[in-house]
């Protein structure tokens, strides 16, 4: 079972820490924390098989690499990108509840230039996200996943409106 929820430590969204530069500094290396390690993990549960090489003294090594969201070719050094529910979505909600955006149902991988842009805009790029998403995530998942979410000023209803609509089941 996948994890649809990220526990953030209590120093981290309490709002008596008493110097806030630290908090933020604080709050940005868990954010980097959390994503790393997400990434880590969707990098090699969704890595096909590129090649299998036997060396001199008969031991196999295997490479794994994913594909790219928007053009599905092998990459090597993909970005993450937060498709359905943005980071400018989530702006300005406390701490702990921005974080639970960085999980599985909400990150693919993609290119690092052109193609991480291309997912970035519009319906089409929305599209291509969910179509290399429902290679690996439920819809149960999906839908778990959102409910457990806070509204996030209705962008949190209007992606499961949209992924009702558009996950053929
Ligand atoms: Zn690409």
């Amino acid at each position: 079972m996948i994890s649809l929820h990220i526990s953030v430590p209590q120093y981290l969204t309490s709002s008596s820490q008493t110097d806030p530069k630290k908090l933020m500094t604080e709050r940005g290396d868990f954010l980097r924390t959390v994503r790393r390690e997400l990434k880590q993990e969707i990098f090699y549960s969704r890595s096909v098989l590129v090649s299998g090489v036997k060396s001199n003294d008969e031991v196999w090594s295997f490479d794994f690499r994913p594909r790219c969201a928007n053009d599905n070719q092998i990459v090597s050094e993909p970005s993450m990108h937060e498709w359905l529910i943005k980071r400018g979505d989530v702006e300005g909600s406390p701490f702990e509840d921005q974080m639970q955006i960085y999980v599985a149902p909400n990150v693919v991988l993609a290119c690092e230039k052109g193609c991480h842009q291309e997912l970035q805009f519009g319906e089409e790029g929305r599209l291509k996200c969910l179509a290399n998403i429902k290679q690996f995530i439920s819809y149960d998942e999906m839908i778990a996943w959102l409910e457990g979410l806070p509204p996030f000023g209705g962008k949190t209803q209007e992606a499961m409106r949209w992924i009702e609509q558009n996950w053929e089941k």
